[in-house]
């Protein structure tokens, strides 16, 4: 059975938007890619001292389970060569789970919805492009309601066209 899935990719090294572009075209393994937001210059967040991240949203249509799927994403981290080596630190890919259908996942290695989601400008703004009127399964909240909420300060901007 096929659930829809929302991911949130994020950059900060080398050519930022290629690498989304080869993120999201290798995603095609793992399902159908069938919506993507414009891309976004964005600020970081926590560690900032560190090149601004340009950020997409993207929407899959797939049938993995949502651990396959982890395991997917995390291969496909690896394949484009991201390494691990700073929390929250510069990162070739990014690639976060952000809405597993409405399903609620509390696990060691996946919580989903992503449990910073609702807080990071650089997740709701592309994400209220291609999703405003999803709801949020544990706050019951849209996607476009959690937009608005959030308080002033993180700067994005919408930077290009994705596709
Ligand atoms: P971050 O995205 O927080 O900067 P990483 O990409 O290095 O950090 O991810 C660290 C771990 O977060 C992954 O190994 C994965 O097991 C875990 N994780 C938990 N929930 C999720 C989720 N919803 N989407 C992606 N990764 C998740
Ligand atoms: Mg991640």
């Amino acid at each position: 059975m096929h659930k829809i899935v929302y991911l949130s990719l994020g950059s900060n090294l080398d050519d930022r938007a290629a690498n989304l572009r080869t993120a999201l075209e290798k995603l095609g393994d793992l399902g159908t890619v069938n919506s993507v937001s414009a891309f976004y210059e964005t600020e970081p967040v926590g560690l900032t001292a560190q090149p601004w991240f340009v950020n997409c949203a993207a929407k899959l249509d797939t049938e993995k389970m949502p651990r396959q799927l982890l395991n997917g994403v995390l291969n496909l981290e690896q394949e484009m060569g991201r390494q691990r080596k700073q929390k929250n630190g510069p990162r070739i890919i990014d690639i976060d789970i952000l809405l597993f259908g409405t399903s609620v996942i509390e696990t060691a290695g996946l919580t989903v919805p992503h449990p910073r989601m609702h807080e990071r400008r650089f997740v709701l703004e592309p994400l209220a492009e291609i999703a405003p009127d999803v709801r949020h399964p544990v706050f019951k909240r849209t996607v476009r309601e959690l937009r608005d909420a959030l308080p002033p300060g993180q700067t994005v901007r919408r930077v290009l066209e994705s596709l």
